[in-house]
């Protein structure tokens, strides 16, 4: 099985066999199949279940997830740009001409000029706003081929779409989207009225379009229950194994899990000052593994800890690993103390997140998300992709997907 295990080196190794890691990034395939066919399961009733895998798969790799997703069934995926549409057209590609039946939406919406580029790759834009309409509706005329797109009306979020007066004027235009979706802007909290809002809104301004499919839902609306599931779900922060709302149980698995390599192990007496700014001193005598992660990394500085003010933890064979003091460009210091000598060594790798730490606590301790914890991971680290040892067998029901 291990030689089944995909690697990408990070730039800061230049060849596998010469160097090793700094720290690697370790996607389990697996896993994300699986959280896909959780989520596709909660959708009774008919919904389907796409994936967004805009930011290059919120950083895991948007190739790798999105041919494991194809496999487990998915058909509809979501990116931001149609760069990156055009990037995940070619990594489908890879799975076999069978591919050119998945939907790529480009939430950004029509970049003015460009519509037969997106016809070109296979792309379908979110189109949010009257021009966009116009200009996607000028090029599907002069086009011999279906050009589907989808429709983004705004229900309250206020980000990108459709007012519901242009959304009326289109639906009187007979324009025909493919998909009508709208984004929840408060889904990660149940009980919050805005959700309840922009529902009745949706409902109202999708029914304008009785001919086109319904989207609302991202991870944290599908937890929100079937009303807000309609025809297709747009998940993508569960997938990936980060908790989207506070409704979720524990159902899904940890895809992603960041290590780093000790790099030293060295004791710090009682009253000793660690990194800059001197900000934490050791009330005791303690160890210390310096660890080749920092903020450069993405291993966020707002991590670190100060004395009196803890910051964001490891693990290690067993243990957890509290951060000392400030998070550097290119390293992180953490208590080893507890650890036993022979496994705090130079080259060991400490798991900075993944099954035993949340990457949710620890962009928690860096007063952030896990979304952008994930999106952040910097270049150095090496990627690793387990295998999806459940493809193929799986039966992909159509009622499953
Ligand atoms: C990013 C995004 C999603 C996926 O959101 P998650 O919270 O990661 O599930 C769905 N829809 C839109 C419009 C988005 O921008």
């Amino acid at each position: 099985m291990d030689q089944d295990v995909k690697v990408s080196q990070g730039t800061g190794d230049r060849d596998g066999a010469e160097f090793p890691e700094n720290g690697r990034i370790t996607v389990d395939l697996g896993a994300l199949a699986d959280n896909w066919r959780t989520l596709a399961a909660q959708l009774s009733g008919g919904a389907r279940c796409g994936a967004a895998v805009k930011a290059d798969g919120y950083g895991l790799g948007a190739g790798e997830a999105t041919r494991t997703l194809w496999r487990a069934g998915c058909r509809s995926f979501f990116v931001a740009t149609p760069q990156e549409g055009a990037r995940l057209r070619e990594d489908l590609a890879l799975v076999g001409p069978e591919a050119t039946e998945a939907e790529i939406y480009v939430l950004n919406g029509l970049y003015s000029g460009a519509a037969p580029a997106y016809s070109r790759h296979g792309l379908r834009p979110v189109l949010a706003s009257p021009a966009d309409v116009a200009e996607w509706a000028d090029h599907a005329r002069r086009t011999d081929a279906p050009c589907p797109a989808a429709l983004h009306v705004d229900t309250g979020i206020s980000r990108l779409g459709l007012s519901p007066d242009e959304a009326r004027a289109v639906a009187a235009s007979g324009f025909c989207p493919a998909l009508v979706i709208s984004h929840l802007a408060c889904a990660d909290m149940p009980g919050n009225p805005m959700n309840d809002r922009q529902l009745g809104r949706f409902r109202e301004l999708a029914g304008l379009f009785p001919d086109a499919r319904k989207s609302l839902a991202n991870s944290a609306g599908i937890f929100l229950g079937p009303e807000y599931h309609f025809d297709l779900a747009r998940p993508g922060i569960a997938l990936y194994g980060s908790q989207a709302s506070a409704n979720e149980e524990s159902l899904l698995k940890t895809v992603v899990t960041l290590e780093a390599r000790i790099l030293q192990v060295h004791p710090l007496k009682k009253g000793d000052t660690i990194g800059y700014g001197a900000a934490f001193a050791a009330e005791r005598d303690m160890q210390v593994a310096m660890v080749a992660a920092g903020y450069a990394d993405g291993y966020m500085r707002r991590a670190g800890s100060a004395s009196g003010q803890p910051g964001a933890r490891a693990w290690l064979a067993g243990h957890y690993l509290p951060v000392l003091g400030r998070v550097s460009m290119d390293m992180t210091a953490f208590d080893v103390t507890n650890v036993p000598m022979d496994k705090a060594v130079p080259g060991a790798l400490v798991e900075l997140f993944g099954p035993h730490v949340s990457v949710d606590e620890t962009a928690a301790c860096a007063g952030t998300i896990g979304y952008e914890f994930l999106t952040s991971l910097g270049a150095r680290f090496a990627r690793r992709y387990l295998p999806d040892t459940a493809a193929g067998t799986a039966p992909l029901s159509d009622a499953a997907n």
